[in-house]
């Protein structure tokens, strides 16, 4: 059986890491919102703006914007930076190229 999903809902986040996902972009909807099955109900932010918008969020790259508004990208390498936790839910294949500095 897919214990490996079980024991990572074992584990609930914490509102912090809540928020914090929350507020990572989607990076299927920033593909195309059709990609994303989730619709609302994705624990990820789907931003329009920001998939228009291929600049990161200054703000969200030192850690502090929590605007689920924002129309810059919150790409998700901070987070898993942050807390690595929140990856044992769903792996996700990152490019960190434009972020590495
Ligand atoms: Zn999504
Ligand atoms: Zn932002």
């Amino acid at each position: 059986e897919a214990d490996g999903a079980a024991a990572a809902e074992a584990k609930p986040l914490t509102p912090e890491e809540e928020a914090l996902r929350r507020n990572t972009d989607c990076v299927y909807f920033l593909a195309s919102p059709l990609t994303c099955k989730k619709g609302n109900q994705c624990d990820f932010r789907h931003s329009e703006g920001a998939r228009m918008n291929p600049r990161d969020c200054y703000y969200w790259l030192n850690g502090n914007c929590l605007n689920p508004k924002c129309s810059f990208r919150h790409p998700v390498i901070l987070i898993f930076l942050y807390f690595p936790s929140l990856f044992t839910i769903r792996p996700l294949v990152i490019s960190a190229s434009n972020w590495h500095q």
